[in-house]
């Protein structure tokens, strides 16, 4: 067996660590030098749309999957039909527009927040109305990290935001006060069994991740988010690693946006789970019996942005991960998971290494 990785970054990486295991050999397509999975297989070095590469990777490989959700599409479709390719392309297409996204958690029945479709500035005016201020405005496609986005909060700033993104098509969204935020991260097969993650606690600066926590005490917004993760992937026909982050205000969950792939929330899994999401997606595209979900204790995962200080190294607490990436501000270039036996010595834990940290 070996499978096709589309991206060969800190995800593709840890995918390939997880095939090692199940002795199943990874080759990945990704144009970078020197990308973090190279230890884990070979890499094609051509760009992620180059078709004869493409279809080289799909007639050498079982199956083909990806650890990025801004794979251009077309060029999957150059392959589809000819080799299996999980998460489905369609389930792709429509992560890769914020728009198509919330018209499927509109059919779906998943909450969201209020939004309005952007193209021109009057449509940007309009919105600012109907939705209040402040109000989001993001790019509908290649957006990632809080890329893309302009927080609107006075009119004087409708200028702006249109200045700043308006050559590309937009969604603005409602502002949402909320609580924190979470992820449910799930997993289906070619059969349709389907296990869904204990729900993450996810703390944001500046668009990106900083920190998860699993599980959190919040039993009835975790089988909320469970039954929307879940209706997501029967939905799509789905096979692989989902993951749905989520705003929680109050006792209401409200979807924020949607990744069909491994996700950096659930890195966790890989200490904190009996099966982690990575060798879970890999038994899902190759339709082995899914491993069990269920927590080994408590885990919290601090993300190593930018630099890896000299002291996490040697701290004696935590697992890190170095993904051998070269050093740039808000770049992430490893993590640190700690499992414990309470939820308190986690968060003691935690405290203690983002002291380090920063
Ligand atoms: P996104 O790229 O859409 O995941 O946004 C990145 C981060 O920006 C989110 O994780 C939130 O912390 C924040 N954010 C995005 N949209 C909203 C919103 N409508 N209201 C409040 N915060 C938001």
């Amino acid at each position: 067996m070996r499978i096709g990785i589309i991206g060969a970054g800190q995800l593709g990486q840890m995918l390939g660590f997880a095939a090692r295991d199940l002795n199943v050999e990874c080759r990945f397509l990704d144009p970078s030098i020197s990308p973090p999975a190279r230890v884990c297989g070979d890499v094609v070095q051509r760009p992620f749309d180059d078709a004869k590469a493409l279809a080289e990777l799909a007639a050498s490989c079982d199956v083909i999957t990806y650890e990025f959700e801004n794979v251009p599409v077309g060029a999957l479709q150059g392959i589809d039909g000819t080799v299996p390719i999980y998460p489905p392309v369609d389930a792709l297409r429509q992560a890769q527009d914020r728009l198509d996204e919330k018209r499927l958690f509109e059919r779906l029945d998943i909450p969201l927040p209020a939004y309005r479709a952007i193209d021109t500035r009057e449509d940007m005016i309009a919105a600012a109305e109907a939705l209040g201020l402040p109000m989001v405005v993001k790019t509908r496609r290649l957006g990632y990290d809080g890329k893309g986005q302009f927080v609107v909060r006075t009119t004087a700033d409708i200028d702006k935001a249109w200045g700043t993104l308006g050559r590309e098509a937009l969604i603005a969204e409602q502002w949402v006060p909320f609580d924190f935020e979470v992820s449910s991260i799930g997993v289906r097969n070619i059969d349709g069994d389907v296990r869904i993650y204990a729900l993450s606690h996810n703390v944001h600066e500046g668009g990106i991740l900083q920190s998860s926590r699993s599980p959190i005490d919040a039993p009835e917004l975790a089988g909320k988010a469970a039954e929307y993760v879940r209706r997501m992937l029967d939905h799509l026909d789905y096979v692989g690693v989902l993951a749905l982050e989520l705003f929680v205000k109050g006792d209401n969950l409200l979807a924020n946006e949607f990744a069909p792939r491994v996700h950096n929330s659930g890195h966790w899994t890989i200490e904190g789970a009996a099966t982690s999401q990575f060798e879970n997606h890999l038994r899902a595209i190759m339709n082995l019996p899914l491993g069990s979900t269920a927590n080994r204790g408590h885990a919290g995962m601090i993300n190593l942005i930018g630099e890896i200080p000299a002291a996490v190294r040697t701290l004696a607490a935590g697992h890190l991960h170095d993904y051998g990436k070269a050093p740039r501000p808000g770049r992430k270039l490893g993590h640190i998971t700690v499992v414990t036996d309470t939820a308190d010595d986690r968060d003691a834990l935690l405290d203690l290494i983002h002291t380090n940290v920063t």
